[in-house]
């Protein structure tokens, strides 16, 4: 039986190279083919002229009604700084066994910290915190594994402790829940 894919959603510029490492993290990791399209949402009404900042919620939920019913999942990615209401801003979110994550790589670039841009560091930075939110999406809560990808972050300090990878409480918990799947679809 084919797989269905997992669809990552370019909302906004993404760099090829970059989109190809995403995409070679999710198969690794899920085992599951990564499709990649692009979005033609319009953003402005997710807008708060008061905050400054694009309303994650109605975003999550905008990309759940657009997503297509052949897809496994969908993550979303932005380049908008997301609030939700009661946290300041957020790197990203998903629904807990749902079916879609957004992401935003707004407040992973160093820049915004007075730092000095780095390219690599602002990838790799992304690259967890998409691995986390689709850790959300296949069932993984939070987990206090300091290098584990599905510990909570509120800084980039402590995305950056972490590791592109699941700590093994959480990849035995991840099989389970990608073997469960697997019967479910045949
Ligand atoms: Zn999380
Ligand atoms: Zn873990």
């Amino acid at each position: 039986m084919k797989k269905q894919p997992i669809i990552l959603l370019s909302c906004g510029h993404f760099e090829k190279d970059m989109l190809k490492l995403i995409s070679n993290d999710i198969t690794r990791a899920f085992h599951y083919p990564v499709v990649h399209k692009e979005c033609s949402f319009e953003l402005s009404k997710f807008y708060n002229p008061g905050r400054r900042q694009y309303d994650g919620n109605g975003i999550l939920k905008m990309v759940a009604d657009k997503s297509t019913p052949d897809a496994l999942k969908t993550i979303g990615l932005f380049r908008v700084d997301f609030f939700i209401p009661i946290l300041t801003y957020i790197f990203g979110q998903a629904t807990l066994n749902g079916d879609v994550g957004i992401v935003s790589l707004f407040r992973l670039r160093n820049e915004l910290y007075g730092l000095a841009r780095n390219n690599d560091l602002q990838i790799e930075r992304f690259r967890k915190v998409i691995l986390h939110e689709l850790g959300h999406t296949f069932g993984l809560i939070h987990c206090h594994n300091p290098v584990c990808v599905m510990r909570s972050s509120t800084y980039v300090e402590d995305i950056d402790q972490k590791k592109i990878l699941f700590c093994q409480y959480c990849q035995d918990k991840l099989n389970n829940n990608l073997d469960r799947l697997l019967m479910v679809e045949e």
